[in-house]
């Protein structure tokens, strides 16, 4: 789904507090009944006249039945509401274009306010799931707060985590800039996924080095579960000492699916990263290895090795507990979201979803979605590709 900022500078601070109303209400409510929100706001009279106004840009749906109407929140409104915090906080300026749409994610280049030009990650999850298998909408729905708010928001939170504590310890990963519900900022790197990458003049040297940050992320704790070629991004810098007179630095990103060494299916994960690779780079560049493995035994000797830290035990405590690595991974196993490696894995399913929400579920609810009008043109279009954006703060 796209990312429309178009709207963002005509928010006024009532709309936010209407809109934050509404997110911290659909934490208990599946629909939240319009009396609530004002007696949240705080806004009295003025309530109204926000929520026909954010109703008006998408930002939350209305929805009624027999018994009461209500809001929820779409990811329209939760993308603002992201934004409108990397904003107050500095971390992004403007929202440029969109660079990667992934099974569950968005992609786009965005500016900081002294014009760096960053990365901005929005994670989707439940947006091909809620399509394509009923089981996984039931599965949300009977828990507790498993919504596709929810677990996207556990995807950004997971993601962040790691890529400081990844970061903080000297692995090629992009900086961490900041994060806020289910989207995360970090610096953007400047190269092509390896995927795009035809031949390389030492496929021998860049293999050995991939091989070599699988094995330090199993010293420090961890296995990716994703290490592939769509998630390696490989820098070209001219040296000419390099073979070829480039040398490759590969960096490593996509992180929502890392699991620790001690995880019950850690092999299983640890060998299918280690034959990703080894399948790219026979099939793209003709290139196998003379030494078999590394095998999962070999890693698990490596774990603390040279007082490295367990940084899945660190990321359990700073923040990211393993309840919340459970229900993220439990729901990530139902609806089959397994790493772009997954040879089963396809990215042609993925549909624009109608509503724009994410939520796919009205055939089964007994809540109508109301139609509301075309919002008006409320100025002259003044925004190219580079939206920057005002917001009343
Ligand atoms: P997904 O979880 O959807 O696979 P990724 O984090 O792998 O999302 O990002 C999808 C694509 O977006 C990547 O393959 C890459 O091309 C691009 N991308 C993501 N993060 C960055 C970044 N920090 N710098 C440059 N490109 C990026
Ligand atoms: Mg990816």
């Amino acid at each position: 789904m796209k990312l429309d900022t178009k709207y963002m500078r005509y928010i006024t601070q009532e709309d936010w507090k209407v809109l934050t109303a509404v997110e911290m209400l659909s934490k208990n409510h599946e629909v939240v009944p319009t009396k609530l929100i004002g007696q949240q706001s705080h806004l009295g009279g003025s309530t109204a006249r926000s929520i026909s106004a954010l109703a008006k840009i998408g930002l939350i749906a209305r929805l009624r039945n027999a018994k009461y109407d209500g809001y929820r929140l779409t990811y329209g409104g939760l993308d603002y509401l992201a934004l409108h915090t990397h904003n107050n906080k500095s971390a992004v300026y403007s929202v440029g274009n969109q660079i990667g749409v992934g099974k569950e994610s968005d992609i786009f280049v965005v500016a900081s306010p002294t014009g760096r030009q960053l990365v901005l990650k929005i994670h989707r999850l439940g947006r091909i799931s809620f399509r394509t298998v009923k089981a996984n909408r039931d599965y949300l729905r009977n828990k507790q707060g498993g919504s596709w708010m929810y677990m996207s928001r556990l995807a950004a939170l997971k993601e962040y985590a790691f890529l400081v504590a990844l970061r903080e310890h000297n692995f090629p990963v992009p900086e961490p800039i900041a994060q806020s519900r289910h989207t995360l900022v970090m610096s953007l790197i400047d190269a092509f996924p390896m995927r795009q990458i035809a031949s390389v003049p030492d496929p021998a040297s860049l293999y050995a080095e991939l091989i070599a940050m699988i094995l330090r992320l199993a010293q420090y704790g961890l296995i990716h579960g994703d290490f592939n070629e769509f998630n390696i991004l490989v820098e070209e810098k001219p040296d000419p000492a390099a073979k070829g007179g480039v040398a490759l630095t590969p960096i490593l990103i996509d992180f929502p699916q890392m699991v620790s060494v001690d995880h019950a299916n850690a092999e299983y994960y640890f060998d299918r990263d280690v034959n990703c690779i080894k399948r790219f780079f026979k099939r793209r560049f003709q290139f196998t290895p003379t030494e078999a493995g590394p095998h999962f035994a070999d890693a698990r000797k490596l774990i603390g090795k040279d007082g490295a830290v367990r940084l899945d035990v660190n990321v359990e405590a700073s923040g990211f507990s393993r309840k919340q690595a459970k229900e993220l991974e439990a729901y990530m196993k139902s609806v089959g979201v397994d790493g772009d490696g997954d040879p089963n894995a396809t990215r042609a399913d993925l549909e624009e979803d109608a509503n724009g929400d994410g939520d796919d579920d009205e055939e089964e609810s007994d809540f109508v979605e109301e139609e509301e009008p075309e919002a008006k043109p409320v100025a002259k279009k003044v925004w190219a590709d580079d939206v920057e954006f005002t917001t009343d703060r």
